[in-house]
């Protein structure tokens, strides 16, 4: 067995990874370009689901798409420019809004939730931070009961995949959430989701126990792969070069420009999404991340106060930020629910990692031995992190993964 494994990315998903590498005996290096768990996976929603089998690209978005193209909604934005550009990528996303593709992608996600749910229960209680997780499931709710009857082809969806979950009509909806104003009138409550009320401290957690069993973490960008014969060299902006035999590509958004280095060409893009913290409403707290279909928007309880998490923004990776569809979402939320001012200076945030088909890359490199990838996980990597971790502890050791991952196979692209 090869021994060195240079884990590139250090989000929830690079943690992972280098976590579940180290405790199959590899000896581990995690680099990342700052503190791990800083972009993407520090501002989430929180929500550890098993149940987010329905993906964007099912065929209730055609349906929706006119209303989306108006570029108004708080749910999803766009730059036209930015569509333009990537028009290939849009259609060929668009191209996997049928039924049978989103059973295809629901029944493989599922998988890779389920046992990603177990792994987190169980690295939270060996990090001894049994006080970030919560157990009270994920509450979809409706303002209008059009939403909802559009909602059922979705609980269909998850009825397929074994999804449990329970649906309340208006009054049960305020012995829920006895914090919420009354406007709703239907929720699903998906009963099996947990979440967590700070990402970040789980992350720093999940590195910490790496750190214990000896685990390096490297804080520096990756600006180059090579690969002549055995072993690979990371090449780092300090000037330092990581030599090790195994590489796991783990970078998120940024996945896609590394593995160009290397000649790949991968179909993802990134969705951008935004947070903001406000001062909790003097009703009763929030209990769980409460997902408002028809407002738009998450809310989600957090140590930090109520996180307030936007849908969709389809823009340039690195493009300024542009608050008008959180300030939009805010202002919903706080006139609907009496929740106090914003508790950080400056809102946040980060890219979530979009292959065409909305199914994550896991899998060997098609054209480079030792190489593997570990990306894509879209709007649900903080969930499926550590059973991809598992995956590529399983890989890394060319042992059969836990689960099928023929749906996640990086040929499934002629990249
Ligand atoms: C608003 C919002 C809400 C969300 N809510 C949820 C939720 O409730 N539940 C859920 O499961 N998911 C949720 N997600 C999605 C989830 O956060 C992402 O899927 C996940 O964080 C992706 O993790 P990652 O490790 O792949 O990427 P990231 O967290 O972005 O990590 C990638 C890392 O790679 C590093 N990197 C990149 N390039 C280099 C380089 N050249 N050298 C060194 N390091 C490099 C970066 O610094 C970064 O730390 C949400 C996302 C958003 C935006």
């Amino acid at each position: 067995m090869s021994k060195r494994v240079a884990v590139l990315g250090g989000g929830i998903v690079g943690v992972c990874a280098a976590l579940e590498a180290q405790k199959a005996g590899f000896e581990v290096v995690l680099i990342d370009r700052k503190k791990p768990g800083r972009e993407t996976s520090f501002g989430n929603a929180g929500v550890l689901s098993e149940s987010s089998v329905v993906v964007l690209n099912n065929p209730g978005l055609i349906k929706t798409l006119p209303k989306l193209l108006m570029n108004n909604g708080i749910g999803f934005r766009y730059s036209p420019w930015f569509v333009l550009k990537n028009l290939g990528w849009f259609l060929k996303f668009l191209s996997y809004c049928t039924p049978r593709k989103s059973r295809h992608a629901a029944k493989a996600l599922r998988a890779l939730m389920v046992i990603s749910l177990e792994r987190h229960k169980a690295l939270i209680k060996e990090a001894k931070v049994d006080e970030l997780l919560r157990y009270q499931g994920w509450l979809k709710i409706f303002r209008k009961t059009e939403s909802f009857e559009r909602f059922k082809a979705e609980m269909k969806i998850m009825d397929d995949a074994g999804v449990r979950y329970s649906v309340y009509d208006q009054s049960q909806i305020r012995q829920l959430e006895p914090g919420l104003e009354p406007i709703y009138k239907h929720a699903v409550l998906v009963d099996d989701t947990c979440g967590v009320n700070n990402p970040a401290k789980l992350t720093d957690a999940y590195v910490d126990l790496f750190l214990t069993a000896g685990g390096v973490v490297i804080e520096d960008s990756v600006i180059g792969l090579d690969h002549g014969t055995q072993p690979w060299v990371v090449r780092l902006q300090s000037g330092n070069d990581v030599i090790a035999d195994q590489v796991v590509l783990a970078a998120g958004a940024w996945s896609a420009e590394i593995a160009s280095w290397l000649g790949y060409r991968i179909p993802m893009l990134w969705e951008r999404g935004y947070h903001r913290h406000l001062e909790p409403a003097k009703a009763p707290a929030l209990k769980r991340a409460i997902h408002d279909i028809d407002g738009g928007y998450v809310m989600a309880p957090m140590q930090t106060g109520v996180r307030i998490t936007t849908g969709v923004e389809m823009r340039d990776r690195d493009a300024e930020m542009n608050f008008s569809q959180l300030d939009a979402a805010i202002e919903d939320a706080r006139s609907h629910h009496g929740f106090g001012e914003p508790v950080d200076a400056e809102p946040w945030m980060g890219r979530r990692p979009t292959l065409v088909d909305s199914l994550p890359m896991l899998g060997s490199a098609p054209r480079h031995e030792g190489l593997f990838f570990n990306f894509g996980h879209q709007h649900i990597g903080l969930s499926m992190a550590p059973g991809s971790g598992q995956v590529m502890a399983a890989l890394l050791q060319g042992q059969t993964p836990p689960i099928d991952i023929a749906p996640f196979n990086p040929s499934r692209f002629p990249i």
